[in-house]
């Protein structure tokens, strides 16, 4: 494969266009096909009349400095730092989110909160050999935190038992209570630790969705092809050799980047793969979201970035208010707010129509007692498929084999999100995508990124 031979990126969401961006930079040409008519895949925003809203609650983590300042250099001045706080709904209470002790001190009550408290002088705290995700909560939190809070919440959210949850599922949600902060907190008042876990982030004035817009425009439009489905990943020996485009166009490949989902990949391949492959295939999956969307007749509905409803018996996870990250979004007198309600495809959740959605947001709005029937103005309806890959006990393990069953093809590799199977963010995705730029163009043997 010679080095001035294109890159082929399958995929136009963050990855693939991060994957695009520091690729044309690094000198390599680069082709990206992308399903749908616009960029952007999992992270875009949306227009609703005069609302925006984005593909679910999105924020840009400040943890890479390097990656911070690319993409502050792409947006320049509409890369806000915002400091939004988020909050759990309980029993008709607002609980700060991450949970700190000096809120759940004023908002629980007494006999509670002696139990917690007793429990948190003898639980072990995060540990890393927890087997799973219920584990890990009860080890970090005590039994009362994590029921109230923790394991409801987490078994909505991915419609799985918590003990059959990698307790990878957290993230780094989980890290922030200590027990010196704990006791520090509760006898000493809010610390600077728990206020600033969760609530200080980046933000872009026009949406989340105006990173991918930007990168689009830096890697070059021409660069990118929208309405392009890849509907054959054809092979031979050890090389991927022509992808289908479209059930109708071919087109030769030399060095390959795909950013599409992990099992997707597989079902693509052609030749298939073995059906030992075929059937590990099957047994990984994603958790998908259907959004409910809401413009409102009113200023604002909570001062919060995302409101968390961790009660079995809401199917919502999550509030979201595209205001409290920037005031653009919305018209002064008006605001817009987007529930998430995950579903697994076939789930009452994801066949239901728009209709009933609608009904299930309104109704959960004035069962809070946060909105009249008639403040509202416009709906939408939105699904963000492979949301989120469902890490459970031992699926990682499987996801690793179905990696290396592709590590055989030496000019493919693969980036993002569903197609790492991991549960990653869009700064680290630009910053393996930058690594991997790096490598492609120095012309050194393949590097194959993995989650
Ligand atoms: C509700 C929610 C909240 C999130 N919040 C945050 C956050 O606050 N901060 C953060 O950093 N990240 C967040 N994320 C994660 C972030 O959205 C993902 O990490 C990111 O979108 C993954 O990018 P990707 O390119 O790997 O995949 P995707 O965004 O899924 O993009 C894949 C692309 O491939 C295309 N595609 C699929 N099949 C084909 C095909 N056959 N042919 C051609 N194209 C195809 C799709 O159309 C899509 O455009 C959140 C995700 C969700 C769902």
């Amino acid at each position: 494969m010679s080095l001035s031979s294109p890159l082929t990126i399958l995929g136009g969401g963050p990855a693939g266009l991060a994957m695009g961006l520091y690729g044309r930079r690094a000198g390599l040409d680069v082709q990206l096909f992308e399903a749908n008519d616009t960029v952007g895949g999992n992270a875009r925003t949306l227009q609703l009349g005069p609302f925006r809203y984005d593909t679910g609650a999105h924020r840009f983590h400040d943890k890479n400095p390097e990656i911070t300042a690319d993409v502050k250099a792409l947006l320049g001045d509409d890369l806000r730092r915002v400091d939004a706080p988020s909050q759990i709904c309980w029993r008709g209470r607002r609980i700060d989110f991450p949970l700190a002790p000096y809120d759940l001190c004023r908002k629980l009550p007494l006999s509670l909160l002696a139990q917690i408290s007793r429990e948190q002088l003898t639980i072990p705290r995060y540990s890393d050999d927890a087997q799973h995700f219920e584990e890990m909560a009860l080890d970090s939190y005590g039994e009362t935190l994590a029921h109230l809070f923790l394991l409801n919440y987490t078994e909505k959210l991915w419609g799985t038992d918590a003990d059959q949850l990698s307790p990878r599922v957290a993230g780094d949600r989980l890290e922030g209570l200590d027990l010196k902060t704990f006791l520090l907190e509760a006898f000493g008042g809010t610390t600077e630790k728990t206020r600033h876990l969760d609530g200080s982030f980046y933000y872009p004035r026009r949406g989340y969705g105006q990173i991918a817009k930007a990168t689009a425009d830096a890697l070059g439009r021409e660069n990118i092809r929208t309405g392009a489905q890849i509907t054959a990943i054809e092979h031979e020996a050890d090389r991927i050799t022509r992808i289908v485009v479209n059930d109708e166009d071919a087109v030769d490949v030399d060095r390959i980047v795909s950013t599409l989902p992990l099992t997707l990949v597989h079902r693509l391949l052609d030749p298939p793969p073995p059906d030992e492959i075929q059937s590990l295939v099957d047994s990984i999956r994603f958790r998908h979201l259907r959004l409910a969307v809401l413009g409102l007749d009113r200023s604002r509905l909570t001062p919060n970035a995302s409101l968390y409803f961790p009660a079995r018996s809401i199917p919502f996870t999550r509030l979201y208010e595209p205001k409290n990250r920037s005031p653009d979004l919305a018209p002064d007198d008006q605001t817009v707010v987007v529930l998430e309600w995950p579903c697994h495809p076939g789930d009452e959740g994801w066949t239901q129509s728009a209709d009933t959605l609608r009904t299930a947001a309104v109704d959960l709005l004035q069962s809070q007692g946060l909105i009249d029937d008639d403040e509202v103005v416009a709906f939408d309806d939105h699904e963000v498929p492979f949301a989120y890959p469902i890490l459970e006990v031992g699926s990682e393990q499987i996801a690793e084999r179905l990696q290396s069953h592709l590590d055989r093809f030496e000019n493919l590799h693969l980036l993002g999100r569903s197609a790492q199977f991991h549960y990653t963010h869009v700064h680290n995705l630009y910053a393996q995508a930058k690594a991997q730029a790096q490598v492609l163009a120095s012309g050194a043997s393949e590097t194959k990124p993995h989650g």
